[in-house]
């Protein structure tokens, strides 16, 4: 057997980077990926694996296994925002559901963090910080998810509690413009009390909308008021994403352009915001969801490698209501990913359990 470091061609490591980089400790994912690759292609065993990388302790087959088949869920939400299930319910049906490792991103809050922190701890699962944060890039709306940064730090702090006075501000608006468009009384006050939140974000005005049947049901209630373009869609002056990257970053966290193929963004516009996301910092896409089309499947695979961004996935799961929709029900990783805790601080780095 020829034990020459081992050259892949470009075919091997389509995606990889350079192959003279990959080698040892410093980028052990990378070598990782080219050693799956190896492996499957020529059937070697993870020892000869190891000899031709030139790779040695650092290396842990099994810990990169266990990554690659870890099941990880970084979407979710609670009703801390605009979830269905409480915190603790919430950690408890991923840890029923065989998540491992998770993230709550609830809409511009960390209201939820406390109660999944407890549970979490409760029932052995890794949960590590999360948002999903609403920011204006152009004239549109777009959600950055935010992981695995210091929740009390005040840069944090700070973001929360200025998207918390967009959303009051913003809530507020759209119970008159519902009071008046669907000839509601109190609108606010009433989604207010049934979200039990200060700040009620679109769908529990939705909710209150077909209970007082004005809409037929949620979709509807967006479709005729609440989405973009209808009578009670309110322009909201949201961080932009510069500064939403920056607070996170600064946090010692990593950003993440959330559902990409859901903003209804062309190929060139998409690539035109991960231009100025990148730019600012941000290093995750969610590639990792279901329900993506072939294109919609090539087109956050080429944005991964034109970008070179790190992939991240989650359920982006509500409300068990939504029975297609389950938490956990995430894509796995290929060898083709780097998966986004690559730049976790240590303290979140997946625990390692092979
Ligand atoms: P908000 O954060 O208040 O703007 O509400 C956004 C949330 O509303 C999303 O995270 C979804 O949960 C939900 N949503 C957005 N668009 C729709 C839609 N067309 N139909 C149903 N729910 C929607
Ligand atoms: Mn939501
Ligand atoms: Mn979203
Ligand atoms: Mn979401």
């Amino acid at each position: 057997m020829n034990l020459a470091p081992y050259h892949p061609s470009k075919d091997d490591l389509q995606g990889a980077g350079d192959y003279d980089a990959p080698r040892g400790k410093d980028n052990v994912w990378l070598v990782v990926r080219a050693a799956v690759k190896v492996q499957s292609k020529e059937n070697e065993d993870w020892k000869v694996i190891k000899k031709l990388f030139h790779v040695d302790a650092h290396f842990n087959e099994g810990q990169m296994v266990k990554e690659m088949t870890l099941r990880f869920d970084f979407h979710c939400h609670s009703t801390a925002s605009d979830g269905a299930l409480s915190p603790t319910e919430l950690v408890a049906r991923a840890a029923g559901a065989g998540v491992e490792y998770l993230a709550l991103t609830d809409h511009d809050t960390l209201a939820g963090w406390p109660e999944a922190h407890k549970a979490a701890v409760d029932l052995g699962v890794q949960l590590i910080p999360g948002i999903e944060i609403s920011v204006q890039w152009e004239s549109r709306e777009l959600h950055i998810v935010g992981l695995a940064f210091d929740p009390a730090h005040p840069a944090i702090v700070e973001l929360v509690a200025y998207q918390q006075e967009a959303r009051v501000n913003r809530a507020k608006k759209m119970g008159e413009r519902l009071d008046k468009a669907a000839c509601m009384t109190d609108a606010y006050r009433k989604a207010s009390e049934l979200s039990g939140q200060v700040a009620p974000g679109r769908p529990w005005f939705a909710q209150i909308l077909v209970a007082e049947g004005k809409a037929r049901n949620d979709q509807h209630a967006f479709n005729r008021f609440l989405k973009p373009g209808q009578s009670a869609f309110v322009k909201t002056p949201w961080l932009t994403v510069e500064q939403a990257v920056s607070a996170l970053t600064e946090a010692g966290g990593v950003a993440v352009l959330a559902h990409p193929t859901r903003y209804g963004l062309t190929r060139k516009k998409l690539r035109t915001v991960l231009k100025d996301f990148t730019a600012a910092g941000g290093r995750g896409l969610e590639s990792l969801t279901v329900g993506l089309n072939p294109n919609q499947k090539m087109l956050v695979e080429e944005c991964l490698r034109d970008f070179d961004m790190l992939a991240s996935g989650g359920s982006d799961f509500h409300t068990p209501r939504q029975t297609w929709l389950e938490l956990g029900k995430v894509p796995p990783l290929s060898e083709m990913h780097t998966p986004v805790w690559q730049a976790f601080p240590t303290a979140y780095q997946p625990v390692a359990t092979s």
